[in-house]
């Protein structure tokens, strides 16, 4: 539709025309029930079919193994903040109910993971023996020693502890626009062998407690050692669908009984925030975001249709790179600044600051008027942030980067 802007926001975010379309119908009429999607019961038969098959569209785009279970359920990221402490502690507590330390390695490379550490923290105050390990923090290596530019590379400034209860990092930075590497061999991929290696060095059980917070970057790209996970988790409101639903990739040996592990002495854990209770009853346990699941369902289908995420990762790749390229260009006028070291940049949302007073704003104001919205940075970090989720089309990148080379024109 005409009225439609190029929408460049890093969540909510852009969905695809098509499926928009398509749930305007479910809206009114899901799948002949006679009864629209949002005033289904989630009991259905219809509506249980739904869901049943959403979570074989991403087993199967996602090579998930059967190892793992895939749960749903609301919260967002920050409820995961919360559960995926929790249980692991939980489950901790059950193999090592003696253990006098309980360690949470937290990899803090921006703001979100520097979020989830601070919760951890609070969470840990209140279990016998937890404390957070920040294994390594990245802003003593970003080029000012204080911002989130980069992912350490070096792996002798990561500090790891011995059995920690769970290791956790955040696949891609939202804010500061910092991904780990979607190519396990680059230096600035997540390192798993080295974990692996390490915990069979020690004689340590082979399952590493590693979670990751993959919230806006699911889907977008295949996800490197997904099998040798706990727990992935990612919100849905930026490549699948609205805010409202959260989807958990789990092994299942990270679905404790935290009830047997609170009469161990752990912290209880609420009813909803426990996978146990999520995967039992197959993610109905209450009511889940019925029309979220529903949109993110459409969504996925798509993305089966059009070659899974390997289609997207090059369709990506190459948004991201037109976009890097455009700011690499303003870079030599002194037009624009790039903030990300190489090797670290975001392939979903790309950030960038634009030099001279008052030129930032001169920039978004040109962008709105040619009909693209979102650009502007997240108020902690200002600057410009394009986020291109897989719904944002080659043509509508095409048009921020032709719009971008214009505006370094005017500046030289
Ligand atoms: N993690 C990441 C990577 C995010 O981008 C966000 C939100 N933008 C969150 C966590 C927090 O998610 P929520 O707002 O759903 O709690």
């Amino acid at each position: 539709p005409e009225e439609r802007v190029a929408n460049f926001s890093a969540g909510p975010s852009a969905l695809p025309i098509s499926v928009l379309e398509e749930a305007n119908k479910g809206l009114l009429n899901f799948n002949n029930t006679g009864i629209g999607i949002a005033e289904i019961s989630h009991r259905s038969k219809e509506f249980l079919a739904f869901l049943a098959n959403l979570e074989t569209l991403i087993r199967d785009q996602l090579h998930v193994p059967d190892t793992h279970s895939i749960l749903f359920t609301q919260g967002g990221g920050y409820g995961q903040f919360s559960a995926v402490v929790l249980n692991m502690l939980a489950r901790h507590t059950l193999l090592h109910p003696e253990a006098e330390e309980r360690t949470l390695d937290y990899v803090v490379t921006g703001s979100w993971s520097k979020k989830a550490a601070e919760e951890a923290r609070r969470l840990a105050a209140g279990q016998r023996g937890a404390k957070v390990n920040v294994v390594v923090d990245g802003r003593p290596y970003s080029k000012d020693a204080k911002s989130f530019d980069n992912i350490p590379a070096d792996p002798t400034s990561y500090a790891w502890s011995t059995d920690p209860a769970l290791i956790y990092y955040c696949d891609n930075e939202t804010v500061d626009g910092v991904q780990f590497s979607g190519d396990a061999q680059s230096p600035t991929a997540f390192p798993v062998q080295q974990l692996i290696a390490a915990a069979q060095a020690r004689g340590a059980p082979p399952l590493l407690p590693l979670v990751a917070d993959h919230s806006s970057s699911f889907m977008s790209r295949p996800i490197p050692h997904l099998a040798d996970h706990a727990i992935i988790y990612a919100g849905a409101q930026k490549n699948i669908g609205p805010a409202g639903l959260t989807i958990l990739i789990v092994r299942q040996d990270c679905l404790p009984d935290v009830d047997a592990a609170a009469a161990l002495g752990a912290q209880p854990v609420p009813f909803s925030l426990a996978y146990k209770t999520l995967a039992d009853s197959k993610s109905v346990f209450n009511t889940p975001p019925v029309l979220p699941i529903y949109i993110a369902g459409l969504v996925l289908e798509r993305a089966k249709t059009l070659g899974g995420v390997e289609y997207f990762k090059e369709m990506n790749g190459r948004k991201s790179a037109a976009v890097y390229g455009a700011i690499g260009e303003g870079e030599e006028k002194g037009v624009f600044r790039r903030k990300v070291q190489q090797g670290s940049e975001s392939g979903m949302n790309v950030v960038f600051e634009v030099l001279g007073e008052g030129r930032e704003a001169e920039f978004l104001k040109g962008a709105e008027e040619r009909g693209m919205k979102g650009l502007k940075g997240h108020r902690s970090v200002g600057g410009i942030r394009a986020s291109l989720y897989n719904a944002v089309t080659e043509e509508e990148v095409q048009k921020l980067v032709d719009y971008m080379k214009e505006f370094i024109g005017q500046g030289s």
